[in-house]
């Protein structure tokens, strides 16, 4: 019930921020991040109408992910993926949201057997505990991805700086949404996604552009750590 009622109002403040900066709510895909919850939890949020989620760690998606296999929902990889796990994280998941670096990606080349759709993580805040590419990087790595024809580049995916202060958060994915425009006519016909936004800013993510949002507390409460 209250997974329901909170995924409603995630659903009216998606369809707020883009009335805002007149863009289609239909524009943004909601990615509920379901790490620490339970498959019970996540079948409830199926019957409320999620169908794409995300895990950020192998071990914890590895448990759980199996266990809803008759779900018809896709899993996205949101975390750092260790290349020692890049096997394990192509059985489980359809997109990988957080390739952080060319090595990686060498990795997912030579183990997928199909094109596997990715978005480049960047590190937009500076904060060393975060994972990501420089800004600086972007560009050249974003040609260099084009020599791995399994490593599908569908766009950038960012995770804002943790602070209450707005425009540090905003000016996070405004980069995000410049280096996206700068890059576009280098990366192929499929880039198109930015991935930026999670409980506390979503908003702003969707006012600066963001078409995936990756969402957790706002839909199941506080975790319990
Ligand atoms: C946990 C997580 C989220 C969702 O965070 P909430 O604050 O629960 O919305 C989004 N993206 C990544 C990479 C995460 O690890």
């Amino acid at each position: 019930m209250q997974i329901a009622e909170n995924l409603k109002q995630v659903d009216e403040n998606i369809a707020a921020a883009a009335a805002r900066t007149g863009r289609d709510p239909a524009d943004v895909t909601l990615v509920v991040v379901t790490k620490t919850r339970t498959p019970d939890e996540i079948r409830t949020a199926v019957e409320a109408g999620v169908s794409v989620f995300g895990e950020n760690r192998i071990q914890e998606a590895a448990e759980k992910i199996p266990e809803l296999a008759d779900l018809p929902v896709s899993w996205h990889m949101v975390g750092h993926l260790q290349r020692n796990k890049v096997k394990k994280a192509l059985e489980l998941f359809e997109v990988i949201q957080s390739l952080d670096s060319l090595r990686l990606a060498a990795e997912v080349d030579k183990r997928a057997s199909a094109p596997v759709p990715c978005l480049l993580e960047v590190n937009t805040s500076g904060e060393k505990s975060k994972f990501g590419v420089t800004p600086a990087e972007v560009g050249a790595i974003v040609n260099e991805l084009g020599q791995y024809s399994n490593v599908e580049l569908r766009g950038l995916m960012t995770v804002g700086p943790l602070t209450p202060d707005e425009d540090r958060i905003r000016r996070a994915f405004a980069e995000l949404a410049g280096l996206f425009d700068e890059v576009k006519a280098n990366a192929g016909p499929g880039f198109r996604e930015l991935s930026m936004g999670m409980t506390d800013d979503y908003g702003i993510a969707i006012e600066e552009g963001a078409t995936i949002i990756r969402v957790g507390r706002a839909v199941f409460g506080e975790r319990p750590y």
